[in-house]
């Protein structure tokens, strides 16, 4: 099978595809027509890798855990996406859609954001190409981030509220999507995650696979194997997953663990565990799998980490989860807050609540001494500093 991009309509198996409202429908059908074209043209490729290396800071270091290593007896690596520039993996598809969008001839960008992690992220990449950008944001999403949104504000975006339902992150992706349809020829939307209509998910996939791409490089460099025995990251929608697997997902001895947020427990009325307990179900303009009541209501999910905190996953990992092609854990918010202590006290790295989730696999999986295992950091914690001085 082939798990990594999506067949024509957008399917990867039975999941994804495009459900949006007609109206969208000509701006979605342009991406679609057009995207592949674009960003494998080489004088795309030039612009984009050139602002990866001289802009973002990449390759990332592919660091060789050697305190984590003693501690499970392994060999551990850690894929450093903590040390892009503004601090997470979603630089890398912010960057690219904000080119292809200049390409499209498009000057207005528009944004959803949870945490303000991918609002940030637009908001750069706006500032450093010259386009007018528009943040949608959950009113009470503005209020509990409120260092993102004045980032958000100085880079010159605009934060719009969303005020409506939850006045959380899937509020303020349907302000955007009301948005888009009201401004088809001016504006694109980048959207943050490997979801929403095709072709988004295979899009932002490839803007995250340069991810994996460094990793197989790095590995052979360091360790003379091109493949590591297990490739581990944190699932909000996917996308630095996607990225971290993209090159690996069609090799079958390369072992894919997707950790999930188990809020205070799958079984707790309080999680963002969507492979435990979700169900096949249109969110966001793809079939998925979704958090979602008997008659197809959303039900609200929980993380400690705001970047994990969606009722669905994209379809890429929707589809490796059916077909038993990645093993997903749900990590709880207790199991996640020790992890990143850990790591800090022993590696001297505070990561993101978001990438403890996947360091937490650690101690749910046991690894054989000469396994090789890279765990993708997604990002850093300067903006968890708060939740995690609460529970020091
Ligand atoms: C947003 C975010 C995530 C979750 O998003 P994915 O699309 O699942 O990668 C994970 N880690 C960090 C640091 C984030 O900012």
């Amino acid at each position: 099978m082939n798990y990594k991009n999506p067949d024509k309509h957008g399917y990867y198996g039975e999941f994804g595809g495009a459900f949006v409202p007609e109206m969208l429908y000509p701006n979605v059908e342009e991406l679609q027509t057009t995207y592949l074209e674009i960003i494998e043209s080489e004088s795309f490729q030039r612009e984009y890798q050139d602002l990866l290396k001289n802009y973002v800071g990449r390759a990332t270091p592919l660091y060789l855990a050697k305190n984590l290593s003693q501690k499970y007896n392994t060999r551990i690596y850690l894929k450093r996406e903590d040390l892009n520039h503004t601090g997470a993996h979603k630089i890398n598809n912010a960057i690219g859609q904000v080119l292809l969008a200049k390409r499209l001839g498009k000057n207005r960008i528009i944004a959803e954001t949870g945490a303000g992690q991918h609002g940030v992220a637009t908001a750069t990449a706006c500032a450093l190409l010259g386009l007018e950008c528009i943040v949608y944001m959950g009113e009470i999403d503005i209020q509990r981030q409120a260092p993102n949104v004045a980032r958000m504000k100085m880079l010159g975006a605009e934060v719009i509220p969303a005020t409506s339902g939850s006045k959380t992150l899937k509020d303020a992706v349907n302000e955007a999507l009301r948005d888009w349809i009201n401004n088809p020829s001016t504006t694109h939307y980048v959207i943050g995650s490997v979801v929403g209509p095709h072709p988004f998910p295979d899009l932002v996939a490839r803007f995250q696979s340069i991810i994996s791409k460094e990793i197989k490089e790095q590995l052979l460099e360091q360790s003379g194997h091109e493949n590591p025995d297990y490739v581990i990251a944190c699932v909000g929608g996917g996308s630095n997953a996607a990225g971290a697997f993209y090159h690996f997902v069609n090799e079958e001895n390369v072992k894919l663990i997707a950790a999930e947020a188990g809020g205070f427990g799958v079984d707790s009325g309080k999680s963002a565990a969507t492979t435990f307990l979700g169900t096949i179900g249109v969110l966001h303009g793809s079939k998925s799998l979704v958090m979602q009541t008997a008659d197809g209501q959303v039900i609200e999910p929980h993380s400690i980490s705001a970047g994990l905190d969606y009722p669905g996953i994209g379809p890429f990992h929707s589809n490796l989860f059916k077909e038993n092609r990645a093993e997903f854990f749900s990590i709880n918010d207790d199991e996640a807050l020790q992890s990143a202590f850990q790591l800090t006290r022993i590696e001297g790295i505070i990561p993101a609540l978001e990438s403890a989730h996947a360091l937490a696999v650690l101690d749910k999986k046991r690894f054989e001494k000469d396994d090789i295992v890279v765990v993708c950091l997604s990002g850093r914690g300067d903006k968890d500093m708060e939740t995690y001085l609460k529970h020091l």
